[in-house]
């Protein structure tokens, strides 16, 4: 039996239920460009960025000068009540490296996000080998009185894609930080790729393997993109790389989902891509009828989030 404390009709935990379960009421994700940078995009670590990175990062840097913090929190509440009825709100810092600036900086921005009181919490992607102790201990503070999440791109757990993908950094400086942050009321979501190139499907179960072990709050999974102007965008177009079929992705998600805990909760199950760089696969660009395919292998398995998920 799937469990009831998810109090609704899906086989996975999904965001919208852990947070209505959470806040009572309907609570959405206000997406900011906080302006930041990216440390494998500036020479610090490499130039070039993961292979898979557009650079772009975000649709309002490419429309001129970047709004405030306090503007974007201010014209995403506005549309999100109106349109999707939406009473509370997570300042989602998305674009790029969200916790690469100065301690000072990082301070003055996130308090700018959250000095609504119906901006309930922070929501912050960024890299595991820029999550150090003071940024840990920034975290801590806003997690005693907000909902707080960090989110770090992981990708793979295996050291011979994250190179290959030119990450920048290692599975163990993922764990270290994983480490690091864990025990601090702090929650954490963990972002991977399903179809690496080079990756067999043994090798996704070892990831989601470790990540089931791990004190993780949290899950986004995707299937690999090819953007047009990226390296693995250049890639696929000379052959030289294939991407994951539709099946196949959704039988992985299935299988990965089935091994996750319960409490888990699955903040994404598929992604799109821009429309004018946008590559493949062609499939992706469908978000809805990847879910419902997603259903429909679980359904047909008569499975659930959690049913293989070993203690
Ligand atoms: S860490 Fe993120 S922002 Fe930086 S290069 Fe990789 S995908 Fe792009």
């Amino acid at each position: 039996m799937k469990p009831t404390f998810w109090n609704n009709t899906k086989l996975y935990y999904d965001l919208n239920s852990y947070w209505q379960n959470l806040f009572g009421c309907r609570v959405q994700k206000l997406q900011i460009d906080a302006g930041f940078t990216c440390p494998n995009r500036d020479g610090t670590i490499s130039r070039g960025g993961c292979i898979y990175c557009d650079g772009r990062g975000s649709k309002l840097r490419q429309a001129g000068p970047l709004p405030s913090v306090g503007e974007q929190i201010h014209r995403g509440r506005e549309y999100y009540r109106k349109y999707r009825k939406a009473t509370k709100f997570i300042a989602y810092f998305q674009t790029f490296t969200n916790t690469y600036a100065p301690h000072e900086k990082l301070k003055m921005l996130y308090d700018v996000a959250l000095e609504e009181d119906d901006v309930v919490g922070l929501s912050v992607g960024t890299r595991p080998d820029c999550v150090s102790k003071e940024v840990v201990s920034l975290f801590e503070s806003y997690a005693k009185q907000k909902h707080v999440w960090l989110e770090l791109g992981l990708q793979s757990i295996h050291d011979k894609t994250l190179q290959f993908l030119n990450r920048g950094h290692s599975a163990a400086q993922f764990l270290e930080a994983v480490d690091r942050i864990a025990g601090r009321d702090i929650l954490i979501c963990v972002h991977i790729i399903v179809g690496l190139p080079g990756e067999t499907h043994t090798d996704i179960m070892e990831t989601a393997e470790i990540l089931a072990k791990l004190p993780i709050n949290g899950l986004k999974i995707h299937a690999l993109l090819a953007l047009k102007g990226t390296k693995l965008g250049t890639l696929y177009q000379r052959g030289d790389i294939s991407l994951m079929s539709r099946e196949k992705y959704v039988s992985a998600v299935c299988d990965i989902l089935e091994i996750m805990p319960a409490e888990m909760v699955m903040q994404r199950l598929t992604a799109d891509g821009y429309r004018d760089i946008f590559l493949g696969p062609d499939w992706a660009v469908n978000k809805l009828s990847v879910l419902n395919a997603l259903d429909g292998e679980l359904e047909k398995r008569d499975s659930y989030q959690g049913l293989r998920y070993k203690i």
